[in-house]
């Protein structure tokens, strides 16, 4: 039998028939026709309805009714396909992520501020901050705020200092005093330390950190000037860039919810460092 007169037949028959039944149907009346043949001939049309089994595999899904599909995966399974056919055919686009990080805070009278903007705007962003800065008054409630909103707290050292020339315990010991008092606050340890000036100190690498610096510098803290700040890093951003910012000047923080609501109309997405990293 040729390929097209099968798959007339098929197509006739598969409205009520399940594509095994019909593969074993047109199996056994290929047999039948050759009944009374020798058993070689059998044996040959035997063969014949394992090669049309094969070749007719690929095709099931285009040519056989949804329902008999279904069936055929069995109970349970066809309601897995479904959903995956769901996830897939509603299809959420894939927006290009980038990250807002801010540095040298917590600033008593700007980052709440900012907090307040981003919360509006349901971003989350990522603040490497000062152990000098949190322990000023007030501002212990600013990192309570920061973790509880769902930001991400990075480590800036202790007193802003360039790790690149500290022997290894001091340099340590400004990681160490900074996360100590984060790990106080929120019960977590910062895992990324962007370090001052973005310095590298020789031994980064050995650390149970992961040093990040920053792939847009929006100059905001020799600019303090809303507008460029937001030309700047509009107009130099990419996909999965990480801005650099400053939680302690009142431009920045204008400039930064600027950035954000011209971002997210471009589609964007803002993300914590991590997310970046990760993917
Ligand atoms: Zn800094």
């Amino acid at each position: 039998m040729d390929s097209a007169s099968f798959e007339k037949d098929m197509t006739q028959r598969n409205r009520g028939h399940s594509i095994w039944h019909i593969i074993w149907l047109k199996i056994k009346k290929v047999e039948n026709t050759v009944k009374k043949s020798s058993t070689t001939l059998k044996k040959q049309m035997q063969a014949l309805g394992l090669v049309l089994l094969l070749w007719i595999w690929p095709l099931t899904d285009s040519f056989i009714p949804r329902e008999i599909s279904k069936d055929v995966s069995g109970t349970g399974k066809a309601g897995t396909e479904i959903s995956e056919a769901d996830e897939a055919g509603a299809e959420v686009p894939v927006r290009p992520m980038v990250a807002l990080t801010f540095d040298d805070g917590p600033n008593a009278e700007y980052t709440e501020q900012l907090l307040d903007g981003l919360l509006k705007r349901d971003v989350k962003a990522t603040f490497f901050v000062i152990g000098v800065n949190i322990e000023k008054e007030g501002n212990e409630k600013i990192i309570r705020r920061m973790y509880e909103e769902g930001h991400l707290i990075g480590n800036h050292t202790y007193h802003h200092v360039n790790l690149a020339n500290l022997s290894y315990e001091d340099m340590e010991r400004e990681i160490r005093m900074t996360d100590d008092l984060v790990r106080e606050i929120t019960g977590e340890e910062p895992f990324l330390v962007r370090p001052p000036f973005g310095s590298f100190p020789e031994c980064a690498e050995e650390e149970d950190k992961l040093y990040v610096k920053w792939t847009v510098d929006s100059g905001d803290w020799s600019l303090k000037n809303t507008q460029e700040i937001v030309r700047r890093v509009v107009t130099d951003v990419e996909e999965n860039d990480m801005i650099l910012m400053h939680d302690c000047y009142e431009t920045s923080v204008e400039a930064a919810l600027q950035i954000v609501d011209i971002l997210q109309a471009e589609g964007y997405e803002f993300v914590t460092a991590d997310r970046l990293l990760m993917d």
